[in-house]
């Protein structure tokens, strides 16, 4: 089977985590916490980084720093994983669902204006947050989404989850918000088996992160709350794993865009099959996942039989995220979109396609061939 995203393992694992064990720092915190995090902050370039358990839980932390509060609106591109905007939900507060735009599926500024327009025209309110989220590795379009943001004053917190390593104008993706949020889950550029960070702008909020993120606890020889607090932090033996994964992490990140760069190749001559390419030099996508889309005046099959040919050659692709405007659960949610409902568009015409960095050139090219006889069989 030629899986979508793999976890890839670096070499000294074992190593560390052995080491963490011997130490008996098996808890969320410890040296090796410490390291991943100074590892992060280094390579991102970034002003502090606090590691957490999940990327969902540096989601919420981030709006938390951001000011969220119950009863406010949070703005979230609507073309994503629901991990985006759950944490919304999780402080009370409601979900504003904006379109992408279709150079990198991600956050129209043209939509933001007018959802942040509409808002406080409706509710004589701001939104509080605005969630933007760099899609499959894909640098949003940050210079005319935070022009939008910073004339109303609103923070941007980069949802960064797929784009360890993305970079756009030359900084990378989870560094140009107020906050940035990192994952490591299994399936991502690389792993603590599960964990997160949230990039902060200072050491102080990064110290404050890592207070809520430990129960709130006041420095006091008894425990002594004034905050809501959460049982947030990496544990140490997780981290050990990062310190290990980091190690390969611009190899790694290669690797995926040489897959990305095997699929161009491959697919050029195909028509109505397009790969999802950066748009121009300011955006260098990690490319976590490979995305193409399909014209649905030249291919007659849905990316979803597509998906099931492919199956039946023992190759996993997937579709792409059903938007949030289109889940029950946020039925009742706003939602702002121009003329074309671009999301809706991209998820009915496109398919992710196997892009784990430990994917060797021969399974690219059985993939490559695998599309073709999919889409030329009619
Ligand atoms: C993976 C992911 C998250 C959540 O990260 P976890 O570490 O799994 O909690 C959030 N947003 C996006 C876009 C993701 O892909």
């Amino acid at each position: 089977m030629i899986k979508l995203s793999l976890p890839h393992l670096a070499g000294n694992e074992k190593k560390y985590v052995n080491e963490a064990i011997d130490s008996t720092w098996i808890v969320p915190l410890g040296p090796f916490v410490d390291r991943f995090e100074n590892e992060l902050q280094q390579y991102l370039h970034a002003p502090a980084v606090v590691a957490l358990s999940a990327g969902t839980a540096a989601i919420h932390l981030g709006l938390v720093m951001a000011g969220v509060k119950a009863g406010d609106e949070v703005i979230c591109q609507s073309l994503t994983f629901s991990a985006s905007c759950n944490p919304i939900k999780y402080i009370g507060a409601s979900p504003v669902f904006v379109d992408s735009e279709p150079r990198t599926w991600n956050m129209s500024a043209t939509c933001l204006r007018q959802a942040i327009t509409d808002r406080i025209a409706t509710t004589g309110r701001k939104p509080a947050a605005i969630v933007v989220v760099h899609l499959y590795g894909m640098p949003a379009e940050m210079d005319a989404v935070k022009a939008v943001a910073d004339e109303f004053e609103i923070p941007v917190v980069e949802d960064a989850a797929e784009a360890l390593g993305s970079t756009y104008r030359g900084a990378f993706c989870g560094t140009i918000g107020a906050y940035g949020v990192l994952s490591f889950n299994g399936n991502k550029i690389i792993t603590t088996s599960g964990g997160g960070a949230l990039v902060c702008p200072d050491a102080e909020s990064a110290e404050r992160v890592k207070f809520l993120s430990t129960q709130a606890r006041e420095n006091r020889p008894y425990y002594y709350h004034t905050t809501i607090g959460y049982n947030y932090r990496l544990s140490n033996v997780s981290a050990a794993i990062g310190c290990a994964q980091i190690e390969e992490l611009p190899q790694r990140v290669e690797r995926r865009r040489a897959i990305h760069a095997m699929y161009v190749a491959g697919l050029a001559d195909v028509a109505g099959v397009k790969v999802h390419t950066n748009p121009d030099k300011d955006f260098n996508s990690n490319y976590w996942l490979s995305t193409i889309t399909f014209d649905k005046s030249i291919i007659s099959k849905t990316p979803d039989e597509i998906r099931v040919l492919l199956m039946e050659k023992g190759i996993e692709t997937r579709l792409i995220w059903r938007p949030m405007h289109m889940q029950p659960v946020f039925a009742d949610c706003p939602y702002y979109c121009g003329e074309i409902d671009c999301s809706r568009a991209i998820f009915e015409s496109g398919l992710c396609l196997p892009s784990g960095s430990s994917l060797t050139d021969e399974e690219v090219a059985q993939v490559i061939e695998a599309i073709k006889s999919a889409v030329t069989l009619d």
